[in-house]
This record gives structure tokens, sequence and C-alpha cells, in this order.
């Protein structure tokens, strides 16, 4: 045969050969528009899933504070709402007594909810599993999911307080389960796309620019973790540091990983950044309006204690609630959250007992000068006045 002949045989061939991996193309790329809509269904099931968690917590919260401040006598001493009362009371008695690992059984309840809630999330909907690749973007859009509700979780200014009565710091066992969830998805994600890559022998990709600010992401993630595991009890000024320096890698890297607005995951990362940067905000915001004019009388006390009266009280500080104290003068970049003991506009009273860093150079500065007066503001947190359930 000539070589004339050989090569109009092949051109065919070659045209075949280009037919079906056009085809195979586009059927890769309609999965993966596929499986791109069903992680969007995925991360929005799970938005509404906690938005309604949230809303069970609010209805319970404001009818409780509806009934004790607005139903008459007569609807309080019938049978029904007696009944009523003591099974609610009866239920929060439960719920507050004290679980293995947690606070309380109600604090187990709701992380094992929540737990509940990202395991349906992940595993239902349409995924391919007959490839790593779909499961590991499921979790990858769940990590996202996650860091925007953990934001959510740790934000000092919270619309929470008003809609559930918690406070931040009554939320933090729930804040820390989600990062330990979080950071879960994040190892499952990275495992399961690098034995996918692996398998067609692509881990070139994760030398690419997108993948390497994922990986940094993963990272930062990673020592969160050691951080909040090895330091929090013992050294917490340095694990809150980590802890905020971190967050802020996580997030500008996670961005940058999931760049593409069009493919809406970055748009979780974009709430939570702006949650977490308009929090912060305020909070320096605050603190430098009441460290206008304010000054702190510190008084030592037997047994380690000090006595703070500051000259200016935030507007909706209570006693019982807590402000974050700042004076420079003992530490310039640390505010401490402290319980208020007595307020009003032109004083607030904190009494503050020596524990470590900080309240311990504040109360030996306190024993060299009794009585003197130093530059200092705080910042209140939202917190829902109990007393008006009363
Ligand atoms: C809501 C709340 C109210 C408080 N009220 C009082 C009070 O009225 N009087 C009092 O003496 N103490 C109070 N504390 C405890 C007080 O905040 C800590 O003892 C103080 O911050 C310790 O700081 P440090 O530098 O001495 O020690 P660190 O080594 O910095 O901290 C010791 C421990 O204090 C806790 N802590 C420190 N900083 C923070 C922070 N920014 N947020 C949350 N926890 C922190 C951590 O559990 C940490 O392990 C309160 C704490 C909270 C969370």
């Amino acid at each position: 045969m000539s070589s004339s002949t050989t090569a109009a045989a092949s051109v065919p061939s070659k045209n075949a050969t280009a037919i079906a991996a056009a085809a195979m193309a586009s059927k890769i790329n309609a999965a993966r528009a596929y499986a791109q809509a069903q992680n969007v269904i995925a991360a929005k099931h799970f938005a509404a899933a906690m938005a309604g968690f949230i809303g069970l917590f609010a209805i319970f919260h404001w009818s409780r504070f509806l009934y004790s401040r607005y139903a008459s006598k007569t609807i309080k001493d019938s049978k029904i709402m007696k009944g009523q009362v003591s099974i609610a009371r009866l239920t929060r008695h439960v719920l507050n007594h004290p679980a293995p690992y947690f606070k309380s059984i109600g604090h187990a309840l709701v992380v094992i909810v929540y737990l509940l809630i990202n395991v349906v999330v992940t595993v239902t909907g349409n995924i391919d599993w007959t490839s790593q690749i779909g499961i590991a973007k499921r979790c990858g859009w769940l990590a996202f999911s996650n860091i925007a509700f953990i934001t959510f979780l740790a934000l000092k200014n919270t619309p929470l307080a008003y809609l559930t009565g918690f406070s931040y710091e009554s939320l933090n066992p729930l804040h820390q389960a989600a990062g330990y969830t979080t950071v879960t998805y994040v190892f499952l994600h990275l495992i399961l796309e690098s034995a996918y890559m692996s398998k067609f022998n692509e881990l070139f990709v994760l030398t690419e620019q997108e993948q390497v600010y994922g990986i940094v992401a993963g990272c930062g993630m990673f020592i969160i973790l050691v951080s909040a595991i090895c330091l929090r009890s013992i050294r917490y000024e340095i694990f809150y540091l980590i802890h905020i320096a971190m967050y802020a890698v996580i997030i500008v890297t996670a961005a940058l990983h999931r760049s593409d607005i069009t493919k809406q995951a970055l748009y979780a990362i974009l709430v939570a950044g702006a949650m977490w940067g308009s929090d912060r905000i305020l909070r320096a915001c605050r603190v430098l309006w009441y460290s206008y004019d304010n000054r702190a009388i510190i008084t030592p006390l037997p047994h380690g204690g000090t006595r703070i009266k500051l000259s200016r009280a935030p507007s909706r500080a209570i006693p019982g609630n807590h402000c974050f104290l700042w004076i420079p003068q003992i530490r310039l970049i640390e505010t401490h959250p402290f319980t208020i003991v007595n307020c009003s506009p032109s004083s607030l009273e904190l009494v503050i007992s020596a524990y470590d860093g900080f309240t311990n150079d504040l109360h030996n500065y306190a024993l060299k000068n009794p009585g003197v007066t130093l530059r200092a503001s705080v910042d209140e947190t939202e917190e829902f006045d109990t007393q008006a359930y009363h």
C-alpha cells in the first residue's frame, strides 16, 4: 500500500479520535456543571437548615419573653398555660444538667443537631460516588459554608443575642464544634482531591496558583487546630493572636482559591469576611468612643482582687452582663471580658481576680499604686437583658 493511501486512511481515524475526545470533554464539563449546581443547592440547604435551627430558638425565646411580659394573670393562671409552663421548666431543668464533655445536656444536643445537619447535607443530593471528586467537592463547599457559620457565631455584635437570648459567649461550644467540623471538611477535601488527581497522574495541578492558595488556607486551619488544642488553656493570649492572624489568612487565601464569583462558592467567604470586618470595626469604634474622657480608678482588694471604677459607662451597660476592658498602660493591644458589678451613666464598676498576664499585672500595678487613675475604655457586647423576663 502506498504512503498516500495510508495517510488518507489515517485522516478519518484521527477525526474519530478527536470527536471522541471532544465528546468526552463535553461529558466531563456537563458532569462538572451538574455537580456544581448540586453543590450550590447543598450550600443553600445548609444555610436554610441553620437558619431554621436558629429560628426554633428564636421562637422559644420570644414566646417565653412575650408570655412573661404581656400575658394577663387570667391566662397565666389557666390550667393549660400552667401545664405548658411546667413542661417548659422541666425541659429547661433537664437541658441544664451537665453532660460528659459538654457544659450541659442542652449544649450537647445543639452540637449533635448541628453535626447531623452537616452529615445529611454532605451525603444527600446527587453526588457522583463512583469517584472521589464528587464528595471532595462537596466537602470543599461545606468547609466554605461552615466558615461563614463559625464567623457568625463568633461575632461580638451578634443579632443572635436579640433573636435567641444567647450571647457570643454561650455560643462558644458550638463555635468550637463548628471549627473542628470545618477542619475535618478541609482535610477531607484536600485528601480526596489529591487521591483523585494522583489516580490520573495529575498531582502537578496542586502546584497551580489557585490550588496553592487553597493549600495555604488548609495550613491556616491546621495551625488554628494545633493552637486550639495545645495553647488555648495554657497561653490564651498567644492562642488568640494566632487565631485572629490565621483567620485573616484563611479568608484571603480561600477567596483566592475560589475567586470566580460566577461559581458562587466565593459568596460564603465574602459574607464571612464582611461580617467579621464590620464587627471588628464596630468594636474598635466603640473602644475609641468610650476612651474619650474615660478614666479608671484602680483599687487593690484582698486575695488578688482589683476593683476598677470607670468614669464613663456604655449606654446599655447592665450589671450581670459583661464588657471588654481596655487599659493601654497595662496591655496596649488586649481587651479582656469582665462582668459588670455596678453601673450608672457616670460610672462602671468591675471586680477582677488576678489570674495570669493582664489580670496579674493589673493587680500588681494596683498594689504599687493604690487609688491611681489610668486611661481606660470598654467595649460592650450584645446581650439580652434577662431581667426582661421578669
Ligand atoms: C463572659 C466573661 C465574664 C468574666 N467576668 C469576670 C469577672 O467579672 N471577674 C474576673 O476576675 N474574671 C472574669 N472573667 C475571666 C477573665 O476574663 C479572665 O480571667 C481574664 O481575661 C484572664 O486574662 P489574663 O491575661 O490574666 O490570663 P490569660 O492567660 O490571658 O487568660 C486566662 C483564661 O481566661 C480566659 N480569657 C482570657 N482572655 C479572654 C477573652 N478575651 N475572652 C474570653 N476568655 C478569655 C480564657 O479561658 C483563658 O484560658 C470573665 C470571663 C468571661 C468570658
